[in-house]
């Protein structure tokens, strides 16, 4: 399994084509405030786990899970208003 970074660009997932072996150095990967880590594991991606989340707040220091999810939260309403 490995990790990537992944961020979102005017409501569009982007990440990075690295397979990273750790979360740290994924996170080393994110270009822009709100990226995030993903995990793949047996080529499906799911959400970090607890422990890897933890590294994950501790690499990026300062940065809190709410404030990622928030910003995501801003992009889905806005595509919805859309229509
Ligand atoms: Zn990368």
């Amino acid at each position: 399994m490995y990790y990537f970074a992944a961020w979102t660009d005017s409501g569009f997932l982007l990440g990075c084509d690295h397979q990273h072996q750790t979360v740290t150095s994924a996170v080393a990967c994110i270009s822009c405030a709100g990226g995030y880590v993903i995990a793949v594991e047996d080529g499906v991606l799911r959400e970090l786990n607890d422990v890897e989340e933890a590294e994950f707040q501790l690499a990026r220091y300062g940065d809190s899970r709410e404030r990622v999810l928030e910003g995501i939260e801003v992009i889905v309403p806005a595509k919805w208003s859309l229509s």
